[in-house]
């Protein structure tokens, strides 16, 4: 039965495929295994169930003899079922099915063959027989965790299917089936392991619009929704789905008349992708003659490609935190951080890159391991600059790193989260100590200019102030957003609220844009808004000239640009940031 579930969009476009749903367990790998590695993972799989069933054979040995009061008759009972479970012919059977017909590596394919089995326990009428779903978990958790202690193969990069949907639907049943990923979450290091990966869509059930999950969700180009609530409930393993990017709906087992138009509008969106596509080289100037600097934002060295095919001028926002993540705890030392920086810039080709130093915290934890959920209020707590001046060693260590990419080509240094001119003092002084330190060591370094995000309202109300210490400001408005209404991001029971038009916002935003331009600093906009082509005229109305956004949304906006005549937004735009309700006036 067709039915759909509503969410927020995060990425356009329009994906259709099997779901594939991760219902809570990501905390096991994710990949995609060569056909040739078939039977090795299934043979995983097979050694840990027999493992298991020795366990239980050898405790059932050491029970009998046991009085009732050290083994009661029910834990003998439990040891049967257990056994019984793991001898399920159904368990193994779909456990294979999802490695041979899929390609899953064997803790995916044990995964999800528990979710599948996991809901038909939950339909059962009998009230004993449903609750047999709790010892069916445990099984595979036995399981899961014996493979744990048994060496587990390299995961090979992962690959995306190719082809268009009707090739994808004539290959129904194959591993070429598209794919779409469900989730109730998915952390932004999870995220980051499925760039370039299979999935042609993404829906999760939490997350707001302005999340890290959906900003990643967002770089890689592919139709996502997020805050779909109960989405992964309410999809069953395999079931095929159309995920509408650009309304944030998910369709669920949709008519074929459904699906025909969804194709329609597929079809449509590649041909205008094409149209936008022939923009690449044309400059990014308006009808009355202003250049437009349109940047690139980043999360890894490789995504360097994606923003020259886009035609970026610059990588704008390099959010080196990624470089970090789901490390656990073994962080990235100096070389290898200069290997990942200097690659970004060879990658650009001579064109700047803009290094942001780390930004964890918040809803950007670094892995399971340093998850800081203990702190109260962690959009409040120690992230970003913060983190970094609180670990000096750690934050040398990436200064040095970045100083040494900047022989290779034009890099600035961008600072997160600053809102004391006390914290700008002690990070500009470690700065020089990162230079002195390369000096001492006769390591080439070279010149940087060094940037401030605007994203805390202190630090917009004094940007002059900070004017007096920085080469240039770049306005995260992401969290500007957040910090200026007290709107959690990530929360999307709050995300009608998320407003980038609130007048206090742009005011903030236009205060900004006006002190740099008084002063001849260069100001840019890096947060989600500087892609969103319905604020593209207002932006540039207020003055701004240079936009950072992902290399997806890079074409749609340089066409805005085409259009737009600065001289007569500057007085609309002062129109709408003196109105109560600016949004009615950008409609
Ligand atoms: C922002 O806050 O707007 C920004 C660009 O930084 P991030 O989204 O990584 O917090
Ligand atoms: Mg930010």
């Amino acid at each position: 039965m067709t039915f759909a579930v509503h969410g927020l969009p995060v990425a356009r476009g329009i994906a259709i495929g099997r779901a594939v749903l991760m219902a809570g367990r990501v905390d096991v790998a994710h990949y995609f295994i060569p056909p040739e590695q078939v039977e090795s993972e299934i043979a995983r799989v097979r050694a840990g169930r027999d493992a298991v069933v020795d366990e239980i054979h050898r405790l059932q040995q050491t029970i009998t003899g046991m009085g009732p009061k050290e083994a009661p008759h029910e834990l003998s009972a439990l040891l049967d079922v257990h056994l019984m479970l793991l001898q399920d012919q159904d368990l193994i059977a779909g456990v294979k099915h999802w490695i041979s017909e899929r390609l899953y590596n064997a803790e995916w394919a044990l995964t999800t063959q528990l979710e599948a089995l996991s809901r038909q326990f939950d339909e059962m009428e009998d009230e004993y027989l449903r609750e047999r779903k709790a010892d069916l978990e445990q099984v595979a958790e036995r399981i899961l965790r014996y493979m744990k202690g048994v060496a587990t193969p390299v995961p090979p990069p992962a690959r995306r299917p190719a082809g268009g949907l009707q090739q994808d639907l004539a290959l129904e049943g194959t591993t070429d089936v598209p794919l779409v990923l469900i989730a109730h979450d998915l952390s932004p290091a999870d995220m980051l392991q499925f760039k370039q990966s299979v999935f042609a869509g993404f829906v999760t059930d939490v997350g707001g619009k302005t999340s890290h999950t959906a900003i990643v969700a967002r770089s890689m180009d592919i139709p996502a929704v997020v805050g779909a609530r109960s989405a992964s409930q309410l999809v069953r393993q395999d079931d095929w789905v159309i995920i509408d990017g650009d309304a944030g709906v998910m369709i669920v087992d949709p008519s074929p008349i459904i699906l025909a138009e969804y194709q329609f509008k597929q079809r449509q969106a590649e041909l205008e992708r094409g149209r936008l596509g022939r923009l690449r080289h044309t400059p990014a100037v308006t009808l009355d003659g202003e250049r437009i600097e349109l940047f690139a934002n980043i999360e890894l060295p490789d995504d360097a490609a994606a923003a020259l095919e886009a035609g970026a001028v610059g990588v704008g926002l390099f959010r080196s935190e990624f470089l970090f993540m789901g490390r656990q705890g073994h962080l990235p030392d100096e070389e290898e951080q200069y290997l990942a920086y200097r690659r970004a810039v060879e990658g650009m080709q001579g064109l700047p890159v803009t290094i942001r130093t780390i930004d964890v915290g918040a809803d950007k934890p670094l892995d399971d391991t340093r998850h800081d959920d203990a702190h109260l209020n962690p959009a409040l707590g120690l992230r970003a600059i913060r983190w970094s001046l609180a670990d000096p060693a750690m934050f040398l260590t990436q200064l040095r790193a970045i100083l040494r990419a900047a022989a290779h080509g034009k890099v600035n240094m961008l600072i997160p989260m600053l809102a004391h001119v006390s914290e700008i003092r002690h990070t500009l002084s470690l700065i020089d100590f990162a230079r002195a330190e390369l000096d001492n060591r006769g390591t080439a370094y070279g010149p940087i200019a060094i940037g401030a995000m605007i994203e805390i309202p202190a630090a917009a109300i004094m940007v002059r102030s900070f004017l007096n210490y920085f080469d240039f400001l770049s306005v995260g408005t992401n969290d500007l957003i957040q910090y200026t209404l007290a709107i959690d991001r990530a929360d999307e029971s709050v995300a009608h609220l998320y407003d980038p038009c609130h007048p206090a916002v742009l005011r903030l935003l236009a205060d900004t844009i006006a002190a740099c331009r008084a002063q001849g600093k260069p100001v840019s906009v890096c947060g989600e808004m500087a892609g969103d082509v319905d604020f593209t005229r207002l932006l540039l109305g207020l003055g701004l000239r240079s936009f950072s956004m992902h290399p997806a949304q890079l074409l749609a906006v340089k066409q805005e640009v085409l259009r737009a005549d600065t001289a007569r937004l500057a007085p609309w735009a002062q129109e709408v940031i003196a109105s109560d309700e600016p949004g009615k006036l950008l409609a």
